[in-house]
């Protein structure tokens, strides 16, 4: 297949892109380099630098490269920042996807795959959450995920494209060549192991007094490879919705910072600090719609190995991108 990818210089997009390419598919990435980096686009993909916000750019570069499917990873991602510029995300998480929605459209695209996300579920009330749990996002990010997907079901609906919105819980770990690089890093994983590199001071534990066994939060954590299989299974697949993608096993957020500690052999200093507003006490995925579905099969099981892999690509690139 030649897939479209936007957003293929981020965290999952970058390794989506190389597992598309070691897959055998020829890979297009268009991406603004807003939050995404240069140094991650995999040298085999052709790159287009350019901004879903403009549209006539976006047809352009879609008619050129006449992709069989398109995947949207081209969003932003900071849900505390949704709260702080509610309009940022809904110009780009809404707006600016649906320009890429009528590019693929207009370009006669047969199949769109979107990133979605775990937040659309908001407070949930039975865990593990299924497909089916009420959707009602507390955060703007959240709401800007579950407002794109209901446009992607209107547009199937209406004109016949195809699309899998892919409720991702929490992604970690890294591929051989790719891994997590944001400014600033807000997700557990990569600041505990910040710490552990001494690069940070100390970890602090947003609440230890949620009605959890050690009274930390409990999430879900998918490693980036096994996303990027269900991508693929995604576009090979003639079904339209959303599906969850999780490991459907839960680990404490105390439960991470002692894998991390195993796995490193790094001791640092942990504090607890106030609870982290908007934070639900457990998100744990019931994924086997898509592993019924899409046929996924999740080769890391295991918090340790995901931890191991982001670990091993920290200490190749203790810089993170030098771009
Ligand atoms: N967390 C924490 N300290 C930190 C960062 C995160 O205790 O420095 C907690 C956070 O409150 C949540 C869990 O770790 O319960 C996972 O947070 P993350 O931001 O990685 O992902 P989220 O589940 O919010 O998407």
């Amino acid at each position: 297949m030649r897939i479209f990818v936007a957003g293929g210089a981020g965290y999952i997009g970058s390794c989506c892109t190389e597992y598309l390419l070691e897959h055998g598919h020829q890979v297009t990435v268009y991406d603004a380099l807003l939050n995404g980096h240069r140094q991650a686009v995999d040298p085999r993909a052709d790159f287009i630098l350019g901004d879903l916000a403009d549209l006539s750019s976006l047809e352009d570069a879609i008619k050129r490269s006449r992709p069989d499917g398109v995947i949207h990873f081209a969003a932003f991602i900071e849900v505390g920042e949704s709260m702080l510029d509610p309009l940022k995300y809904f110009r780009n998480n809404v707006s600016n996807a649906i320009n890429l929605c009528q590019a693929a459209v207009s370009a006669g695209v047969r199949k769109l795959v979107f990133s979605s996300t775990a937040a659309v579920y908001g407070m949930p009330k039975v865990i593990p959450i299924t497909e089916t749990a009420e959707t009602v996002p507390i955060n703007p990010y959240g709401e800007a995920k579950l407002m794109f997907e209901k446009v992607l079901g209107w547009q199937h609906q209406l004109s016949g494209l195809q699309y899998t919105a892919l409720r991702y819980f929490n992604a970690a770990g890294a591929s051989e060549k790719f891994g997590e690089d944001h400014h600033p890093e807000t997700h557990l994983i990569p600041l505990v192991l910040q710490a552990a590199e001494g690069r940070r001071k100390k970890i602090s534990i947003y609440g230890d007094d949620y009605d959890t066994p050690d009274g930390t939060c409990i999430r879900d954590y998918v490693h980036v490879l096994d996303l990027a299989q269900a991508h693929l299974l995604a576009l090979e697949s003639d079904f339209c919705g959303s599906l969850n993608l999780g490991s459907g096993t839960g680990y404490s957020v105390k439960q991470v910072i002692d894998t991390v500690r195993t796995v490193t052999g790094k001791d640092f200093p942990v504090e607890t600090a106030p609870r982290r507003p908007g934070d639900p006490p457990r998100l744990i995925a019931d994924a086997s719609a898509a592993r019924r579905i899409l046929g996924w099969q999740p080769q890391y099981d295991d918090l340790s190995a995901i931890i191991a892999s982001a670990w091993r690509w920290r200490q190749q690139h203790p810089q993170g991108y030098q771009d």
